[in-house]
C-alpha cells in the first residue's frame, strides 16, 4: 500500500539513489526513467529498454522493496512499460561526407571522429593491441578473427574499436560495417522482437562484412540475447567476417556460456593496460596540442605522476585546464594543476603506512602484543619480531631513521638500522621470512 501518490514516492526514493550512487550510474540508469501517472495501488515506469527494468530490478530489489513495500506474494508494487522509440538516437555523430549510403535496413555507423589510429598514442602497454587493430583494419577477416581486446576502464577500448571502423570506412569502401555498443545490439533484439522483425534483424547482422562490438561484459546474465548473439557470432566467423569485441575483462572471466566464451578465444585475445608514465606524458603533450593548449613538459609529468590509471581522466585534465586558462588567459603552471585538479590526483598508497599500522600487522603475524613490540624485553621471541618491524618501517615509509625510531618506544636510530640490516641479510636466505614479509607488506600496502 502507498501512502503517497507514486510520483511522490518515486521522487524520494530517486533522491535516495542520487545520494548512494555516482553520477554516471545515476545519469545513465535512473535519470531515463518516467513516471506514468496511473491508479495509486501500482507504480508504473516507462523504461527505455528492457535492460534498464532488469538493471533496476538486479540492483535495487530491496531498496525498492524499502520504500514501495512489497505486495502479499512478494511482488514489488511496480509495473514497467518500455517506452517507444524515437526517431532519433542520441548522436555521436555519424561521419558526414562519405559516399558510405546507408539502405533503409542499415544503420549510420556512429564512430567518434576524434577516435582514429593517428590519435591513437602507442606505449608498451598498448602496443601490441594497436597493430593487432591495425592489422584487422588493414584486412579484414583475414589476420585475426574474432580480434578480443580486453582492458579496464578508461585505456582506449572504444577508441581502437572506432579506429578500426574509420579505417576501413575510409579504405574498404564496399564492405558492410556495424559498430554498436552490447546496450544498443539488446536494444535492437528487443525492439525487434516487440515489432515481429526479429527475421528481417538477422538477416541485417549475417550480411554484414565487420562487426564491431563494444562492451561485451554487458551481456552477462541476459541468456536470451546472449543465444541470439552466439548465433550471429558462428554465422559471421562461418563467412570469414571480422568481428572486433571489447570487453572489461579476458574472455575466461566472463560470466557467459562456455560455448560463447570458447568462441571470443578462437581468435585473439589482446589485452589493453595502463601507459607507463612517458606515454602519459605523450598523450597529455598530444590531447593539449589538439586543443591549442601550451602544457610545459614539466607540468605534463606532474599530472602524469598523479594520474595513473585511466587515460580517460587524462584527457579530463587537459580539458578542465584549457577551459581555465582559456577564460583567465593564464598560462599552465604547477601552481595552477594542483590547484584544478587536486581532486583527480591519486597518491601513493605508502603515505597512509603507519608505525601503528606495522606493530599491528607485525604483532597478528608473530602472535605477540604491541605493547611487548614497544618495550624493552630482549627475549628473541619478541627482539625478532621488534626488529621485523623497524624492518618494515624503514621500507614503506620515508620518515627520517630518527623520527621513525622514536616511535618504537624511543629505540635510538643505530637500533633501527641494526635490525634493518639484519633483518635485511636474513630475507634472502630464510623463504618462510620472505613470504611472511611480503604478506605483512602487501596487508599494509592495500
Ligand atoms: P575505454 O573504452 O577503454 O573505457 P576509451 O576508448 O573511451 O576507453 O578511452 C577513454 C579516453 O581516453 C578517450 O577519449 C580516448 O581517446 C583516450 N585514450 C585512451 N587511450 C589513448 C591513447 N593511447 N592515446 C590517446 N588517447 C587515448
Ligand atoms: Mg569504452
Amino acid at each position: 500500500m502507498l501512502t503517497q501518490t507514486p510520483e511522490e514516492t518515486w521522487s524520494e526514493f530517486l533522491a535516495f539513489i542520487e545520494e548512494k550512487s555516482s553520477a554516471t550510474e545515476f545519469a545513465n540508469w535512473f535519470a531515463p526513467i518516467k513516471v506514468i501517472p496511473g491508479d495509486s495501488e501500482t507504480l508504473v515506469l516507462e523504461v527505455p529498454n528492457i535492460f534498464v527494468q532488469e538493471y533496476l530490478l538486479d540492483n535495487y530489489r530491496e531498496d525498492l522493496a524499502a520504500f514501495l513495500g512489497t505486495e502479499s506474494s512478494g511482488k514489488l508494487p511496480i509495473s514497467f512499460v518500455i517506452a517507444k522509440k524515437e526517431a532519433t538516437k542520441p548522436p555521436i555523430q555519424s561521419t558526414p561526407s562519405e559516399p558510405h549510403t546507408p539502405s533503409p535496413s542499415q544503420p549510420p555507423l556512429k564512430l567518434n571522429p576524434g577516435y582514429t589510429f593517428q590519435d591513437f598514442i602507442e606505449g608498451s602497454t598498448n602496443q601490441f593491441v594497436k597493430s593487432a587493430a591495425m592489422g584487422v583494419a588493414a584486412r579484414p577477416g583475414k589476420s585475426y578473427n574474432p580480434l578480443f581486446i580486453h582492458g579496464g576502464v578508461g585505456l582506449g577500448k572504444t577508441h581502437l574499436l572506432h579506429a578500426i571502423g574509420a579505417y576501413v570506412q575510409e579504405n574498404h569502401k564496399r564492405l558492410k560495417i556495424h559498430c554498436i555498443t552490447t546496450e544498443e545490439f539488446i536494444n535492437d533484439l528487443v525492439d525487434n522482437l516487440r515489432n515481429k522483425s526479429i527475421d528481417k534483424m538477422k538477416r541485417f547482422y549475417r550480411s554484414l562484412d565487420i562487426l564491431l562490438v563494444d562492451d561485451i561484459q554487458f551481456l552477462q546474465n541476459r541468456l536470451n540475447f546472449e543465444e541470439e548473439f552466439c548465433n550471429t557470432f558462428e554465422s559471421l566467423i562461418n563467412q570469414n567476417k571480422q568481428i572486433v569485441i571489447t570487453s572489461d575483462k579476458p574472455p575466461s572471466q566472463l560470466k557467459l556460456s562456455e560455448r560463447l566464451i570458447a568462441r571470443m578465444e578462437w581468435g585473439l585475445v589482446a589485452h589493453i593496460g595502463m601507459p607507463d608514465i612517458e606515454t602519459r606524458v605523450a598523450i597529455l603533450q598530444h590531447k593539449a596540442e589538439k586543443k591549442g593548449l601550451r602544457l610545459p613538459q614539466n607540468v605534463a609529468f606532474f599530472i602524469a605522476e598523479h594520474i595513473f590509471n585511466n587515460v580517460r581522466q587524462l584527457e579530463g585534465a587537459v580539458n578542465r585546464l584549457n577551459a581555465h586558462c582559456h577564460a583567465m588567459n593564464t598560462e599552465v603552471t604547477e601552481d595552477v594543476v594542483q590547484k584544478l585538479l587536486h581532486e583527480l590526483f591519486q597518491y601513493a598508497p605508502h603515505k597512509k603506512i603507519s608505525v601503528e599500522n606495522i606493530l599491528k600487522s607485525v604483532a597478528t603475524m608473530f602472535n605477540v602484543s604491541i605493547s611487548d613490540l614497544k618495550g624493552q624485553t630482549r627475549t628473541k621471541e619478541i627482539a625478532f619480531p621488534r626488529q621485523v618491524a623497524m624492518y618494515l618501517a624503514k621500507e614503506l615509509m620515508t620518515d627520517s631513521l630518527v623520527k621513525l625510531s622514536s616511535s618504537f618506544g624511543g629505540k635510538t636510530h643505530s637500533t633501527l638500522l641494526h635490525a634493518w640490516k639484519k633483518i635485511t641479510g636474513l630475507v634472502k636466505r630464510d623463504d618462510t621470512l620472505r613470504r611472511q614479509i611480503d604478506m605483512a607488506k602487501r596487508n599494509l600496502e592495500e
